[in-house]
């Protein structure tokens, strides 16, 4: 069933975080790529992974609430640039 409604403002702050954390960790994989000596590889690798492990459950919490509420917003209404259109069950 699709209908038209707000979106759930609790997806959208999981949503937000989750997308943000993604974005953190690409830039620490650039930072991993552009390490001048091994020491600054391992130095930003212990950040990278404390990022990853943020992001994961960052992604786990944001799928959970989705699945049990069940509310999502569409890949079509994030490319129109509003969250409007929201899928329920
Ligand atoms: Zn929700």
């Amino acid at each position: 069933m699709r209908r038209t409604v707000f979106a759930c403002s609790e997806e959208v702050r999981l949503r937000e975080r989750y997308y943000s954390l993604i974005l953190t960790y690409r830039e620490m994989v650039t930072l991993l790529d552009n390490a001048s000596s091994y020491g600054d590889f391992v130095e930003t690798y212990g950040r990278a992974e404390k990022v990853r492990l943020l992001f994961d459950s960052a992604r786990a919490e944001f799928l959970n609430h989705v699945q049990e509420h069940g509310c999502e917003v569409t890949l079509e209404a994030i490319r129109a640039g509003g969250i409007a259109e929201v899928r329920t069950r």
